[in-house]
C-alpha cells in the first residue's frame, strides 16, 4: 500500500515475468488510469466502542478479532463507504446495538453494499444475527431519506457462529432484492451472495482479452470451465456456435442460467459439478470442444482436468488465472503435453494489493 502505483505495476510485472517468461514473452501489464475507489463491493463488520458508547464499523485486523474502524478507503467505492457510515449513525440513533459474538446479543453483524458500475444501481444488505428487525420500517425510511440513490435493501439473517458474512435467509425490505450491471454489452444480475468480479473497469479488459485470445469465428464449440455466474461464456456465446459452462457452486449455476435468459442467449448450457470430473466424463464419451476457457480459483486446476483437456485436444486453451504460481505449474503440464503458450497478458485487477491476474493463450501443436 505504501508503494507508488507505477512501482506496484513494475513489481507485478517482475513477478509474472520471473514465473512465466520461460513459456513465452510476457506482455506489458495493463494497469488502471485511475487506480482508486475501484471496489464495487464493500463489506463492513459492525461492533461496539465501549468507551465512546458508539457503534463502529470496519474490518478485522488480520488473525484477530480486533475491529479496526474504517470511514473511507482509497480502493473502495466512495458512495458505498458513505452509506455504511450513515447506517452506523442510524444504528446509534435507533438504539440498535451491534451484534456481540461473545455474549450473543445485539443486532447488526455486517453491512454489505454493492454498486452496479454502469447502471448505478445500489444494493444494501444488512446482516443480523436475529430475524426480528426492531423499528424496521422507520429505519428503512430514514436510510432512504439520506441516500435516495439506494435501489434495493435486503435483510440477511445469519444466526451461525461463522466467519462467513452472509446467512442463507434474505428478506427484501425495499426494491427488487438484486441489482444489475453491464459488462462487454451483456447484462448481469447481482444478488446478495452471487460472485461478481469486484473491479468493473478491469474486468472488461480481462474478459475482452480472454475472448480475443479464443479467436472465435462464430461456429466454435466453447467450454467455459469454472464459469461462476456464466459471465465469460455468455459474452463469448455471441461469437461461438455453442457454449457449455461448468461450475461447482449450485447457486452460481442458478444465477448463470438466469443471466443467460436475461441476455436472450440460446446457445449456452450450464452444468453444476467439479470441472475435472465433468470434463473427464465428456472426454470418455468422445465429446470435443474447439476452445476451452478456464478460470480456476487460486489453487489452480486439477491434474484430472488438465489430463482430460489434453485428451480432448481443443484447438485453443485460454487460461485466466488469479495466481501466477499455480498458473506456472499448470502451464508446465500443458506445454509438455502438446500445447504451446502464444501470448501472456497480465492485467492489474486489484491495485494496492499484491494480487495479479494473468490471461494466457495456448494453441495445440500441429
Ligand atoms: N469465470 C467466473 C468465475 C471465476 S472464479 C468469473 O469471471 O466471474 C472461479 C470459480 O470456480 C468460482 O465460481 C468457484 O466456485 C469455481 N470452482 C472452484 N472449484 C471448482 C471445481 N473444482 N470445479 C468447477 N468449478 C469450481
Amino acid at each position: 500500500m505504501h508503494m507508488p502505483y507505477d512501482d506496484q505495476l513494475k513489481y507485478k510485472q517482475k513477478t509474472v515475468n520471473s514465473l512465466l517468461s520461460e513459456f513465452c514473452k510476457v506482455n506489458r501489464i495493463i494497469g488502471m488510469d485511475n487506480p482508486y475507489h475501484y471496489r464495487n463491493k464493500v463489506q463492513a463488520a459492525f461492533g461496539w466502542d465501549n468507551r465512546k458508547k458508539k457503534c463502529i464499523s470496519g474490518v478485522y485486523q488480520s488473525n484477530s478479532h480486533r475491529l479496526v474502524p474504517v470511514d473511507n478507503c482509497l480502493i473502495e467505492d466512495e458512495k458505498a463507504d458513505e452509506i455504511i457510515v450513515c447506517i452506523r449513525g442510524l444504528a446509534d440513533s435507533f438504539k440498535l446495538r451491534p451484534y456481540d459474538e461473545d455474549r450473543r446479543t445485539g443486532f447488526i453483524r455486517h453491512v454489505l453494499v454493492k454498486r452496479g458500475f454502469t447502471t448505478n444501481e445500489i444494493m444494501v444488505v444488512i446482516v443480523s444475527a436475529t430475524p426480528v428487525f426492531p423499528s424496521r420500517n422507520n429505519f428503512v425510511k430514514a436510510l432512504l431519506k439520506e441516500h435516495p440513490e439506494i435501489t434495493t435493501i435486503v435483510h440477511n439473517i445469519n444466526p451461525f457462529d461463522t466467519n462467513l458474512v452472509l446467512g442463507k435467509q434474505n428478506k427484501v425490505l425495499y426494491g427488487k432484492g438484486y441489482i444489475e450491471d453491464e459488462l462487454c454489452g451483456c447484462t448481469f444480475r447481482i444478488s446478495p451472495s452471487s460472485f461478481y468480479q469486484i473491479n468493473p473497469v478491469q474486468t472488461e479488459v480481462l474478459y475482452s482479452t480472454a475472448i480475443d485470445y479464443a479467436e472465435l469465428t462464430g461456429s466454435e464449440s466453447f467450454f467455459d470451465s469454472y464459469c461462476g455466474t456464466g459471465t465469460i461464456g455468455i459474452i463469448a456465446a455471441k461469437k461461438a456456435g455453442r457454449v457449455l459452462g461448468v461450475e461447482l457452486n449450485r447457486d452460481a449455476v442458478r444465477d448463470a442460467i438466469s443471466n443467460a435468459k436475461r441476455n436472450n442467449t440460446h446457445n449456452i448450457y450450464f452444468q453444476s459439478g467439479d470441472a475435472g470430473e465433468f470434463l473427464t466424463a465428456l472426454a470418455k464419451e468422445g465429446e470435443h470442444f474447439d476452445v476451452v476457457m478456464m478460470d480456476p480459483p487460486r489453487a489452480g486446476s486439477s491434474k484430472e482436468f488438465l489430463k482430460s483437456v489434453c485428451t480432448m485436444k481443443p484447438k485453443r486453451i485460454v487460461y485466466v488465472s488469479c495466481n501466477p504460481v499455480t498458473l506456472a505449474r499448470d502451464l508446465k503440464y500443458l506445454t509438455s503435453h502438446g500445447y504451446k503458450a502464444e501470448a501472456i497478458q497480465p492485467v492489474d485487477m486489484f491495485p494496492f494489493t499484491k494480487h495479479v491476474e494473468t490471461v494466457v493463450k495456448l494453441s495445440g501443436e500441429k
